[in-house]
């Protein structure tokens, strides 16, 4: 059961085949033999857990359930869930217990009646790419155990790829769901900025957060998208759009499809191993019936230095409330106000953390501004533009997640410029709002999972999981299994 898709086991739940406690158990049990091991899950609490499906299980008993109710995930970190700690993965949160729910959580817990299983360990507020930021530790990769997950939804996805849970919540502000989604081999999408609601997702770059999925197949992540999105007042950039069932186009035929290849994305920039088994992604998707045409996004080299301009700046400013008064940790000892900031700061953030808010206060600082902010948010607007453009010759954009596959614990965590271009493909996404998508497209000689990226015009996740779910129903990347999970 535990390898189970969303249909199956939603299925499954409707025919009384099994209950939601009895698969919660199925996931705990082996959460409590496994976890020790991967670090993926940071909070459980087994009473909560089951509480949740015993509602569930009362759900389906009288027809009030849902196509996801009684179903186990993993919440990442950041999203408030109340009564559960919620720390974002710093000790500045370590001891928060939410007073209330993400709209994440509402919707996909309440609403969808979905179980969680706990919290997902994390990069510290969502600013890493291996998940080694985390004040909890680091998360092991289950492909490889002396290798990272990916992050900062790192434990989101090392627990779905262990299948500890079915499927993952995840952020994503340069590429936190799809560069982990392609060092696990999982399905990891992105959404529009906007489609998700950001109410109670902890804050790292405002402009540039979004809640997705990490899940085993594009069909998965369809699922728990459509239960995820819509609009929310509580967000003042949540879209005003219709409810959409993004399962709707799932069967689409790809014949006249046109995919664009960015010729920046082929050139240097990743390893041969990546390079070959995305070309060969390619040529699966001309067999399927799409077309290929070469488009441009000159102005992609740059989204690496202007994203580490806008996100520090947004993350310096979201950080200050963390001062020690109202909640987080506070320093013991302290002699004035000033000082009680300074070392509740000083103590409570982590060394990536404090490196974002030294950068983004610089750029913010008077003098300053207009040559690195400003500037960035020009560049920000001519990477959109390079977007719009190749959107104008085709439907979806394809090329790499990352340019390598998992990297060795420790093997990047004293470059931090090194870390930062592990995210060269798909920060531009972000900084335009574009939906993105990874999806598992071979292995590499170590047996590591290798990544494509699908990136979609604005709101095309429907036909951006569709695309995903065509070429998973013509090749098996998605259903390997790591060795001993
Ligand atoms: N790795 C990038 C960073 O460290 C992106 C993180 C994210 O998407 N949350 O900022």
């Amino acid at each position: 059961m535990i390898y189970s898709n969303l249909k199956t086991l939603s299925r499954a739940l409707k025919e009384k085949q099994i209950s939601s406690v009895e698969l919660a158990r199925l996931f705990l049990d082996r959460m409590a033999r496994v976890n020790p091991e991967l670090n993926a899950f940071i909070t459980v609490d087994e009473e909560k857990t089951y509480a949740a499906a015993k509602t569930a299980d009362a759900r389906l008993a009288d027809g009030t359930a849902g196509l996801l109710t009684g179903i186990p995930l993993a919440q990442k970190d950041i999203f408030c869930a109340e009564g559960w700690k919620t720390t974002c993965g710093s000790k500045m949160l370590a001891n928060f217990i939410s007073p209330y729910d993400a709209a994440v959580v509402t919707k996909l817990e309440q609403e969808a009646g979905m179980v969680s299983l706990g919290k997902a360990n994390m990069d510290e507020f969502a600013m890493g790419s291996s998940n080694e930021t985390s004040f909890f530790g680091a998360v092991k990769n289950p492909w490889d155990t002396t290798c990272v997950p990916g992050g900062s939804s790192g434990g989101s996805a090392a627990a779905v790829a262990a299948y500890l849970a079915p499927v993952a919540t995840g952020t994503d502000t340069g590429g936190s769901i799809r560069q982990p989604a392609a060092f696990c081999g999982l399905s990891g999408i992105k959404p529009t900025y906007g489609v998700v609601s950001r109410y109670g997702m902890i804050a790292f770059a405002s402009s540039l957060d979004q809640g997705g999925v990490l899940a085993h197949s594009a069909e998965d992540c369809a699922y728990v998208l459509s239960a995820m999105a819509g609009f929310d007042a509580r967000d003042s950039t949540s879209l005003q759009r219709p409810q959409e069932d993004y399962r709707s186009r799932l069967e689409e035929p790809l014949r006249g499809l046109k995919i664009g290849l960015p010729k920046e994305f082929f050139g240097a920039g990743a390893n041969s191993e990546v390079m070959a088994a995305v070309l060969a992604a390619v040529e699966a998707y001309k067999r399927l019936g799409a077309n290929v045409v070469e488009v441009a996004l000159p102005n992609s080299h740059l989204s690496v230095p202007a994203y580490y301009v806008i996100a520090p700046a947004e993350a310096s400013s979201n950080l200050s409330r963390f001062d020690g008064v109202r909640y987080g940790y506070r320093a013991a000892e302290y002699d004035d106000l000033n000082d009680m900031y300074r070392k509740s700061r000083a103590q409570g953030f982590g060394a990536e953390v404090k490196r974002r808010i030294l950068i983004g206060t610089y750029v913010l600082s008077h003098g300053y501004y207009d040559a690195y902010y400003l500037q960035a948010q020009r560049v920000r607007r001519l990477i959109a533009d390079d977007f719009r453009a190749a959107f104008g010759q085709c439907d979806v954009i394809l090329g790499p997640t990352s340019p390598t596959t998992a990297f060795k614990l420790g093997e990047k965590s004293a470059d931090p410029v090194a870390m930062y271009l592990s995210d060269i493909y798909t920060i531009a996404v972000n900084l335009a709002g574009l939906p993105g998508l990874s999806i598992p497209c071979g292995f590499d000689e170590r047996g590591l999972p290798i990544g494509l990226q699908l990136i979609g015009n604005y709101f095309d996740e429907a036909r951006l999981l569709s695309v995903a779910h065509q070429y998973q129903q013509a090749t098996d990347w998605h259903s390997r299994r790591p060795q001993g999970f």
